[in-house]
């Protein structure tokens, strides 16, 4: 149910530059959403290409079709961008003076504890600078929100459905503490609210009146019961807080518990436990910063565009680039909505893929320099 089963495998690889610094790492995860069961008009699987998308058109588009499959947005298209800039610059025969770190992590979509957060924590990884190829090329990612898996499981007591009153119904406990939890993120969560100045949220957000990061709570799974003829005894559910940067893992957990607790004191028979599963931490980066800056230019270079900074309510691994690598950091991706990155119909413009290319390989050159004549002719 975490999804932590079995060995976890990370890729990394680095290319040694002749003098060793400055040192550039670039990330994308191997992991993807899981594949729903239904609702696919594709094989998830399939890989297949078709010219134009249902879904829309991306800005990018030149006519170079579409690919479709669970990941290709998410992230195995800037997996794939990443693999075709190197063999561009291998080609090219490219000799880069600083040195290149490349990692493709996996777990990401739960969490990156076991994926770049091992790695960087280990200090496998370690770098002055960072790209994170997760997101669109609709903005240059510099904020996002932090969030904490919570296992809740309410307990009761098993007897005959038709007896019910003999037991205790631990779905029912369950709802009411759903009921509450509802309240307290929109009641109370929907209040607090970071702003981040130079930084643009989602439009899909700016038209629902969020203009600030702002901290969430999904109800994400439940489950409970093994049938209409038994009080079940057990529920339990995973809920995903939502935090803004700022907010500590102590004071946000403390909170979430006070919420059930003010349930339980409603309701004697309340018995419940709550596991955190993991917790992955907010960041903002500076717009200001001289790498931001820089990789903007090279960004508009390539797609004759100036992209907005932006910042997300969901997250990347570049958490573990920004506060425990200490690495100035950006995320870039390929995708846009019409992708339906995490949903059936995932898809994605093989010309952002192109693009995103274009961009690693100058940015990997101009970052860590090279010598070569023919790239730079004065
Ligand atoms: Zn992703």
């Amino acid at each position: 149910m975490m999804g932590l089963e079995g060995p976890r495998s990370n890729v990394v690889a680095r290319y040694r530059g002749k003098r060793g610094r400055p040192t550039l790492h670039v990330s994308a995860h191997i992991d993807t959403a899981a594949i729903q069961e239904g609702g696919w008009t594709v094989d998830p699987l399939g890989g297949e290409v078709t010219r134009e998308s249902p879904y829309g058109v991306s800005p990018y588009d030149r006519g170079g079709g579409y690919i479709w499959g669970r990941g290709v947005s998410d992230d195995k298209g800037e997996c794939v961008a990443l693999v075709f800039a190197l063999e561009a610059l291998h080609e090219l025969g490219v000799e880069l003076e600083g040195d290149l770190i490349l990692t493709g992590n996996c777990d990401e979509e739960i969490g990156g504890v076991a994926g770049l957060g091992y790695l960087i924590r280990e200090g496998i990884v370690k770098a002055d600078y960072g790209v994170q190829l997760d997101g669109s090329l609709t903005g240059i990612g510099l904020a996002a929100q932090g969030r904490t898996r919570f296992m809740v499981c309410t307990f009761g007591r098993s007897y005959h459905g038709q007896l019910p009153i003999l037991g205790v119904n631990a779905i029912e406990k369950m709802s009411k503490i759903n009921v509450a939890l509802n309240d307290y993120w929109r009641n109370v969560l929907l209040r607090r609210q970071r702003a981040v100045p130079g930084i643009e949220l989602p439009s899909a957000l700016r038209e629902v009146g969020i203009e600030k990061l702002t901290a969430m709570l999904n109800i994400g799974t439940i489950r409970g019961g093994v049938q209409g003829a038994t009080v079940p005894d057990r529920c339990e559910e995973e809920v995903l807080r939502g935090m803004i940067p700022g907010e500590t893992f102590e004071d946000m957990r403390d909170e979430f518990i006070s919420v059930i607790e003010g349930v339980k004191a409603t309701d004697a028979d309340l018995e419940y436990e709550v596991e955190v599963i993991n917790v992955r931490e907010g960041y903002v980066m500076s717009p200001e910063h001289p790498y931001i800056q820089g990789a903007r230019g090279i960004i508009k270079e390539v797609l004759d565009r100036e992209l907005p900074f932006t910042g997300t309510l969901a997250s990347t691994d570049m958490n573990y680039q920004v506060n425990d690598g200490g690495m100035p950091c950006f995320n870039l991706g390929v995708g846009g909505p019409y992708s339906n990155g995490h949903k059936q119909d995932e898809n994605v413009a093989i010309d952002e893929i192109v693009e995103l290319s274009k961009i690693v390989a100058l940015l990997v050159m101009r970052k860590l320099g090279t010598k070569n004549r023919r790239f730079f002719p004065s």
